[in-house]
């Protein structure tokens, strides 16, 4: 089986466009996975000539209401059983919200390699939004745009370099 990779955060921070730039096709690649939540998508990727599986956590996004909550906790512990190597993405735009400290607070606990992501940093040159992320206690914050692809040839050679 190949390596794991799973990218978790609060909806809306931009996994999915990530997660289809990074294995380069629009439509997932959906595994049934037996023991696996379906709000999961699994793609096939490669970087570098480093096959992998990518999962976009959190594909049924309902918003708001506390079962949606739970959820948000789920995807993360499941992704630090599952995973390899875990991609926590935030809002660079939005900043830290309180989805994004519980999120963080259970990824603190795995021993998995994690990188801490902050997308939609669109601008290279405006990158002091980046501190606040510290606070995290995730490490350093790697800036990226996941719509424009900034950043992300960067944070995947980390990544594959734990696979
Ligand atoms: P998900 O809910 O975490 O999967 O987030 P999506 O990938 O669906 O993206 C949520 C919204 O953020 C969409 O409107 C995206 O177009 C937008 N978005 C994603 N990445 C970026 C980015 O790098 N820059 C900007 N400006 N917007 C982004
Ligand atoms: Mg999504």
């Amino acid at each position: 089986a190949l390596p794991i990779v799973a990218v978790v955060g609060r909806p809306n921070v931009g996994k999915s466009t990530l997660v289809n730039r990074i294995a380069q096709v629009d439509e997932a690649i959906v595994h049934e996975m037996r023991g696996v939540t379906r709000d999961r998508s699994y793609h096939t990727a490669d970087w570098n000539g480093v096959d992998f599986t990518l999962i976009d956590t959190g594909g049924i996004e309902m918003g708001g209401d506390d079962a949606f909550q739970g959820s948000i906790t789920a995807q993360a512990f499941e992704a630090t059983r599952e995973a390899d190597v875990i991609i926590f993405l935030v809002d660079g735009r939005t900043g830290i919200n309180a989805d994004d400290e519980e999120v963080a607070r259970i990824l603190r606990k795995s021993s998995k390699p994690i990188f801490l992501a902050v997308n939609k940093m669109d601008n290279p040159a405006r990158e002091d939004g980046l501190w606040e992320f510290y606070q995290l206690g995730l490490g350093d914050p790697w800036p990226v745009s996941a719509m424009h692809g900034h950043g992300t040839g960067d944070i995947l050679d980390e990544v594959v370099a734990e696979l």
